[in-house]
């Protein structure tokens, strides 16, 4: 499927409800701190930009938190900037906090020809919602995301694993609640921790340990493992690239987690089908596998030893796919174990991380 063109905007800051504690969007995404800074980086950006992208994104803050006038003037300058360029109105993409998603916001935001609503979900504990500062309850979350649905909006959902108070059974629980509910697409950012936010100066001064690199491996594979599920599309896994990399000053450590936690995911389900067929049986699996076979078998090297795994030896490569008795795992398709079976058996050696201490 091709790539959609998006043409980001962001607004920094702009609406949110609160200052999450580890966020510092100025930071992440080095953005302008005015509304007028963030056009005139609109403007720089379209005099650069070829051909016609499929949509135009405001990223960076809650725009569902604006006030009405606030609102209406960055949707008709941005629509007007956009016409003005290519002679098209393309739709538009906003991110947005459950806090903010009223029913009337929501209803402006269908009346001014928003399609798509990406909700700043995070995570589906209350506990880890508060201590984030984000105001509201895993309840209001699932009346946000039926409410969007309901109303044809198309509708994606971000989450962090990692936040202080996180846990691999929380964050298990939120990615399957939220999936269940049948968002269309999803992002996952694995925590950084920032200097300057709430969260740095925690960790600076010892009061917040940052999970390791096996927490996010498995948040990844729950992640990927429970859209597969439910035809969730994955939209994203990974960190923030931040303008000013000398301000991050905690990050998960390893590189390619989306591939690394959907490998784990696929030796879990190899080692149930190695028991259920013996060490003899070889297990066939499609060519374009390869690769996360791979990136799974580097992330179990953060794991103890005797943790699923199956050795790479006793698996075969096939590009005719699924000639093999004994497997076949479709690219798209059901799942042949639950994804809740990986967190109960990991989380008994990864423990709670995150917490304050
Ligand atoms: S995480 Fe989202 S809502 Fe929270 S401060 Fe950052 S941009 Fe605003």
């Amino acid at each position: 499927m091709k790539k959609k063109r998006i043409l980001p905007i962001f607004i920094t800051h702009r609406g949110c409800p609160t200052r999450c504690i580890h966020c510092d969007q100025g930071v992440i995404e080095g953005v302008p701190p005015t509304l007028e800074d963030a056009f005139s980086s609109l403007r720089r950006l379209l005099r650069q930009w070829e051909g016609i992208p499929d949509e135009v994104a405001f990223y960076g803050g809650d725009f569902a938190g604006l006030d009405a006038e606030t609102l209406e003037k960055v949707l008709s300058e941005s629509t007007r900037l956009v016409r003005e360029k290519f002679g098209v109105t393309l739709p538009i993409r906003v991110s947005a906090s459950p806090l903010t998603l009223t029913e009337s916001k929501i209803a402006r935001l269908k009346k001014l020809g928003v399609s798509t609503v990406e909700v700043g979900v995070v995570s589906m504990d209350g506990e880890v919602l508060h201590r984030a500062g984000r105001r509201y309850s895993p309840k209001r979350v699932k009346e946000v995301l039926l409410g969007l649905r309901e109303e044809g909006f198309k509708v994606g959902v971000q989450f962090v694993s990692g936040l202080p108070g996180d846990t691999i059974e929380k964050f298990n629980y939120s990615v399957k609640s939220v999936f269940a509910l049948k968002p269309h697409f999803t992002r996952l950012y694995p925590l950084v921790v920032i200097k300057g936010t709430p969260l740095g100066d925690d960790f600076l001064a010892g009061r917040f340990i940052p999970p390791g690199p096996e927490f996010h491996i498995l948040a990844s594979a729950l992640h990927s493992a429970w859209a597969r599920r439910f035809r969730v599309s994955v939209a994203r896994v990974g960190l923030h690239t931040p303008s000013n990399e000398g301000k991050v000053i905690a990050r998960p450590g390893v590189k390619n987690i989306r591939q690394k936690g959907e490998g784990l995911f696929l030796h879990f389900l190899l080692s149930r089908l190695r028991d259920k067929f013996g060490s003899g049986a070889t297990l066939k699996i499609p060519s374009s596998w390869r690769t996360i076979f791979r990136e799974g078998e580097k992330a179990l090297r953060y794991f103890p030893e005797g943790f699923p795994s199956v050795e790479s030896d006793g698996v075969a490569f096939s590009d005719r796919g699924y000639e093999g008795v004994v497997l076949s795992l479709p690219e798209k398709g059901e799942l042949l174990v639950d994804p809740g079976i990986l967190a109960e058996e990991f989380s008994k050696e990864v423990t709670v991380w995150g917490a304050m201490v």
